[in-house]
């Protein structure tokens, strides 16, 4: 297993796009670089495997500088969105092509293609051609020809892009089963926090070439580093307020109403009078008396997502999201409610 450096890693484009990253993939880790599109996650991947050429910054896998290294001397295995698949060839002769171009004898390739393919789950498809295969099996056949090879790194883009809903969800499972099992350092790309959420070790979550934060899906959904953070992973409401009063358990801070609410300080510095943002999911509040509600407004629209139901409560000042469990209280659209936190915390952000 091999730990990946990206020792300040920059690459700029004529356009002027700058893109940074600076931070290391232990060894064995699935490291997710999660963004919108255009904010550099590709470009990045690109640049581990050898394709694009950092402007600064060095790439290293393990010790071993590779900064300057052609993309197939790398050692590193590729699933692409696409699949990229020969589809002229069987399942077999797919998952074999990495290893006869790496000049490996067949009767050495034959028990190392029926193993690949077990590992994915398609042991009984080696005869069959890629266009009798559905998606899902296709991205396997990919997912197979890439670990084959053992390479030292498993780098994918987007893989799951095509793939319908239910299937997206098993072959992401797939893929971190055979990653783990395989022990491979993976980095992963995608634009679909949940998918990074439910995969990741650790995630990058980026924005305009920057990153914002570094850290595992618990931390990065309950403690954003930034509003762009707090809103871009899962669901929140993002409200500014004012610094009143620091302590060492908690920071008093007021909502732009008055109200009052006592986040745990965060990872930076405050103090009185900053203006910040605090990030308050919609699972932490509910609906309440009005002597414990943190706000009053109407509901506006009300979204029923099967288990739980999220309602948007208005009032001239802000409009909060509350989720709340199906079968407890149910507020009719245009009904006056006061809403509070009743589970968990908010988390100040950087605006
Ligand atoms: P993502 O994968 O997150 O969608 P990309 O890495 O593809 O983002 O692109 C990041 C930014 O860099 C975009 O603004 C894109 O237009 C720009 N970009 C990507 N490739 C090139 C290139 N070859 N030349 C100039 N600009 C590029």
């Amino acid at each position: 297993m091999t730990s990946i450096t990206l020792d300040h890693v920059q690459k700029q484009y004529d356009s002027g796009t700058d893109i940074r990253l600076d931070a290391t993939v232990g060894a064995g880790e699935l490291f997710t670089l999660l963004g919108p599109s255009g904010c550099g996650k590709s470009t990045l991947l690109r640049m581990i495997a050898g394709f694009v050429a950092p402007t600064s910054g060095r790439i290293l896998f393990g010790d071993k500088d590779v900064t300057g290294m052609a993309p197939n001397r790398r050692d590193t295995g590729m699933v692409f969105q696409n699949y990229a698949l020969f589809p002229h060839m069987t399942v077999a002769e797919n998952v074999a092509y990495g290893l006869k171009t790496r000049r490996i004898g067949r009767k050495d390739r034959k028990p190392r293609v029926r193993a690949a393919l077990e590992q994915v789950g398609l042991a009984g498809y080696a005869a069959r051609r890629i266009d009798q295969l559905s998606g899902g099996q296709q991205q396997r056949v990919a997912l197979a020809r890439a670990v084959v090879i053992a390479p030292t790194v498993l780098l994918l883009d987007e893989p799951l892009s095509n793939l319908d809903a239910k299937l997206r969800e098993e072959t992401r499972a797939e893929i971190r089963r055979v990653q783990t099992e395989a022990g491979i350092t993976a980095v992963y790309v995608t634009h679909d926090q949940a998918e990074a959420m439910a995969m990741s070790d650790r995630i990058a979550v980026l924005d305009a070439g920057r990153v914002h934060q570094i850290d595992t899906p618990d931390t990065v959904y309950h403690c954003p580093a930034t509003a762009f953070v707090a809103r871009f992973i899962g669901r929140s409401n993002v409200v500014p307020v004012r610094v009143e009063h620091v302590e060492e358990q908690s920071v008093r801070v007021s909502l732009s109403d008055g109200a009052a609410v006592t986040p745990p300080p965060p990872n930076f510095e405050v103090a009185a009078g900053d203006e910040l943002a605090l990030s308050i999911r919609p699972e932490t509040l509910g609906f309440t008396t009005p002597e414990d509600g943190l706000f009053k407004g109407r509901v506006s629209v009300r979204e029923f997502n099967g288990a739980t139901s999220t309602y948007t409560v208005a009032s001239e000042e802000m409009s909060l999201q509350v989720t709340v469990s199906d079968s407890g209280t149910r507020p009719q659209l245009g009904d006056s409610v006061s809403v509070g936190i009743t589970a968990g915390r908010p988390w100040l952000v950087r605006p």
